[in-house]
């Protein structure tokens, strides 16, 4: 495609584009319908010696006050194909694609796999770069392939699962494949009529051994609405991006640090979960609050849910240096406390 007749608009605004309502301007934008539009959009960019940004749904993103000085390409590809295979169905999914209403499809069609992953925000292309989880489900436990645009050679290749080196919200396309990569489609696997994931606590306490995949979606929204955790605009608390920090998994040593910090807090029991071979992973929801930052907390435009300790929210007007500023402080004052290092999930544009 010529990159002349590109439809690339400029100055737009992002804040409105992501979940948490924060960022200055794209100098240039271009939302991309196909797949030959972000392969132009990328060589435009190349041309003017100017950087790119690829956006999904913004549900994971603290972009800068400043803006981005080169391209966003919006990836809004569109499309979904279903084959039958022996005793599976398997979806392809185009990156554009909404991410929740791919579930309900799914929930509708009676396709077991990824109803605990219901409500949330963002588009499908985006879900293997974290390797979204929610409730006993992650994207890896259903995911065939993805298929990417190499930026390396211009070429489009499919990554397997094992490629792709999915672990806790991580993958290869936040490591060594940091940045090299766009995902235009994935595959996933899927179970007709088969069983709901029920594992999570809060859905064990809801739900009978027998309920259906659509009683599991209704349950998991409820509870993710009663956390404001699912995107809703009208709601304060879920102006966010989700969680803000990952849950630390510490090694044998470091978790036995941390234990031996506890009782000069007068604490002694703490939410903790196998992380791995020798590894321990902590509740950050839990290090937050005994750290001094709990549910409410107001920070100048910024703050934490009143709902969730976890969600940095926009109070109206606030801006990223103040997300950035009330993150430090959070940071700082976990390790102080407890010896910890939180990592923000986020992707962060400075
Ligand atoms: C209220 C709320 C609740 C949330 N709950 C959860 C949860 O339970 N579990 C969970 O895992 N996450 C959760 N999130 C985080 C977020 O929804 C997911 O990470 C989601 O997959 C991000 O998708 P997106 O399309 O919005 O990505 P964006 O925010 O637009 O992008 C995120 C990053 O991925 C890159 N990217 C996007 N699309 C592509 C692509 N096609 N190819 C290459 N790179 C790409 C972007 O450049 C950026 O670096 C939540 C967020 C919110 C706001």
């Amino acid at each position: 495609m010529a990159t002349d007749n590109l439809p690339i608009q400029t100055q737009i605004p992002l804040a409105p584009k992501t979940t948490i309502g924060i960022g200055g301007p794209a100098r240039y934008y271009l939302e991309a319908t196909t797949e030959e539009m972000v392969t132009a959009g990328i060589q435009w960019a190349a041309k003017k010696n100017l950087p790119f940004f690829l956006l999904g749904g913004g549900s994971n993103l603290l972009l800068a006050d400043e803006g981005f000085p080169g391209l966003v390409i919006a990836l809004c590809m569109r499309g979904r194909k279903e084959t039958h295979t022996g005793d599976h169905v398997i979806l392809d999914i185009a990156a554009g694609e909404d991410w929740d209403d791919l579930v309900a499809f799914t929930v509708a069609r009676n396709l077991a796999g990824i109803e605990c992953l219901s409500g949330i925000p963002g588009k499908a292309g985006a879900a293997p770069i974290q390797n979204i989880g929610a409730y006993g489900q992650e994207i890896a436990d259903t995911l065939v392939d993805v298929r990417v645009l190499d930026l390396t050679s211009m070429e489009t290749q499919v990554l397997t699962r094992r490629a792709c080196r999915f672990g806790y919200r991580d993958s290869l396309f936040k490591q060594e494949g940091k940045g090299r990569y766009v995902v235009l489609s994935l595959r996933l696997q899927l179970t007709p009529d088969g069983k709901p994931t029920i594992r999570y606590p809060d859905l064990e306490r809801r739900l009978g051994p027998d309920a259906s995949l659509a009683e599991v979606r209704e349950t998991v929204l409820a509870v993710r609405r009663g956390k404001s955790m699912v995107a809703d605009p009208t709601d304060p608390n879920a102006r966010s991006c989700g969680s803000f920090f990952t849950n630390p998994i510490l090694d044998a040593s470091a978790y036995a640090a941390f234990k031996a910090r506890l009782p000069q807090f007068g604490l002694s029991e703490h939410p903790n979960y196998p992380g791995g071979p020798g590894k321990t992973k902590l509740s950050a929801a839990w290090l937050i609050e005994r750290s001094g930052f709990g549910k409410g907390l107001v920070y100048k435009g910024v703050g934490l849910s009143q709902k969730h300790c976890l969600a940095l929210i926009n109070r109206g007007q606030g801006t990223a240096t103040e997300a950035l500023e009330l993150v430090a402080r959070i940071q700082k004052g976990v390790m102080e406390r407890f010896g910890v290092q939180l990592e923000p999930e986020p992707v962060i544009l400075k």
